[in-house]
């Protein structure tokens, strides 16, 4: 399989090599062993359009990726491109705000349900903010954030494991030192010893960080125990923060919070409201993002700021583009009245309940599992070479694995992509790395 993947991505493997020593690129290490290094790089594509990407190669690939889940209608959306080439025609400068940012963070509001937005440029800068705005309201130091969970690359939450006994963040990766995690807890999502921990340390805890479903989990949807984070978090003066980078604007228009009918205190948000481009929200309660400005006042009278602003700023934090293509995911999602997220979700389902029952006729390990129009297979062993097996049947799946559909994934689409994960399992099997579980 590597020397057949070898000879179908000649040129990006070529072109890896070329520029490994200038390219700094932890993707291009991902998984590193002896025994599959010649099938670890990262595809390296050109062109992009709808469901597809085409490699240097020249194969066209049927895309799971969709940019991290950052393209919800597929690649060049015409109106998105469109949004962005008319914005770029006038002005694509900062300094001075754009007017775009106003009307942006009305029309979130008026979409999530949220009452203040703030914009930065990641999902990282997002959550890093929102622990801030927790922090400086409630006077607290510690957060809480959950096993399993992905927040981005926040120091204070790279971490993966905890000591047993305090609950503390542990030191993983070199850089992060256990002086930055100190004041983070690493608790088991779902579980109830957690919801104790979190009422026993609350007089010290400001914020409890949870991805409502977690994408590298999307089977645990705890809808009871959101419901009880959000009661303690009430009680205790704890800030509950959804980070919605994944979630938002893709289960529904008002993301999990409408799902699980639970509000939070600070909502992040990313990805598809970026329409492909970088984007980070901060958004939620007033009594939260006050932290950014100080709160509402206004000309003419005595009014002024009264609440005690941290810090936050950034030079593309505004930028017109990013806010031109935001716009217009917004703009036909609402016009949509929820029915583009309905069918997309619908559509994932339905694909997830055809691949696994597929995996279980064949007593094939592997599962999938999906939240709204994110779907993640679990591969175990060595059944995990579906991937490559996969990308030399035509289908991409970045390293981290997590799927997304979109609507340029139509039924012909979704056919094929079903036909080459089938023959693919097929392959994987007759090639002895897929096993069938014992009956
Ligand atoms: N939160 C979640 C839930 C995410 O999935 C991600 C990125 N995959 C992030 C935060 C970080 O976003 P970014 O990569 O834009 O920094």
């Amino acid at each position: 399989m590597l020397q057949q993947l070898t000879d179908k991505n000649r040129l990006t493997k070529a072109h890896t090599q070329a520029y490994r020593s200038s390219l700094a690129l932890n993707r291009n290490a991902a998984g590193f062993s002896k025994e599959f290094k010649e099938g670890i790089y990262t595809l390296v594509c050109d062109k992009a359009s709808g469901p597809y990407v085409h490699d240097l190669d020249q194969n066209k690939y049927i895309d799971l990726t969709m940019g991290f889940g950052s393209l919800l209608f597929g690649h060049n959306y015409e109106p998105i491109r469109q949004a962005i080439q008319d914005q770029l025609s006038q002005s694509w400068s900062v300094g001075p705000i754009s007017p775009l940012a106003g009307q942006l963070s009305q029309e979130i509001v008026l979409a999530t349900g949220v009452e203040r937005v703030a914009f930065f440029n990641s999902g990282t800068e997002a959550v890093m903010v929102a622990l801030r705005l927790a922090k400086a309201i409630t006077q607290k130091k510690h957060i809480v954030f959950f096993k399993g969970s992905y927040h981005g690359t926040f120091d204070s939450l790279l971490s993966l494991k905890n000591d047993p006994h305090s609950g503390v963040a542990k030191e993983m990766v070199p850089g992060v030192t256990q002086g930055i995690l100190n004041e983070s807890y690493l608790l088991e999502y779902g579980s109830e010893e957690s919801l104790e921990f979190i009422r026993k340390n609350s007089d010290h805890i400001a914020a409890v960080l949870t991805e409502p479903v977690q994408s590298r989990n999307p089977g645990l949807q705890p809808r009871a125990y959101l419901h009880e984070l959000r009661k303690i978090t009430e009680e205790k003066n704890i800030a509950l923060v959804f980070d919605e980078v994944i979630t938002g604007f893709r289960i529904g228009l008002g993301g999990s919070q409408e799902y699980f009918g639970v509000q939070a205190d600070i909502v992040t948000y990313g990805k598809v409201i970026g329409g492909g481009l970088p984007l980070g929200l901060v958004a939620g309660k007033a009594r939260f993002l006050d932290a950014t400005d100080g709160g509402f006042w206004q000309y003419g009278d005595d009014s002024g700021p009264v609440v005690k602003a941290t810090f936050v700023a950034g030079t593309f934090c505004h930028h017109p583009l990013a806010m031109a293509s935001s716009l217009k995911v917004l703009e036909i999602l609402r016009n949509s009245n929820g029915q583009i997220l309905h069918d997309l979700n619908q559509t994932t389902a339905a694909l997830c309940d055809r691949f696994q029952k597929f995996f279980d006729q064949n007593k094939y390990p592997i599962s999938v599992h999906h939240f709204g129009s994110l779907f993640r297979f679990t591969t175990p062993g060595k059944s995990s070479l579906l991937y490559y097996q996969l990308l030399l049947n035509g289908v991409y799946v970045w390293e981290g694995r997590n799927c997304f559909l979109s609507p340029s994934h139509t039924p012909d689409v979704l056919e094929r992509l079903e036909e080459q994960l089938i023959q693919s399992c097929y392959a994987l099997e007759a090639q002895g790395l897929l096993k069938k579980s014992a009956p």
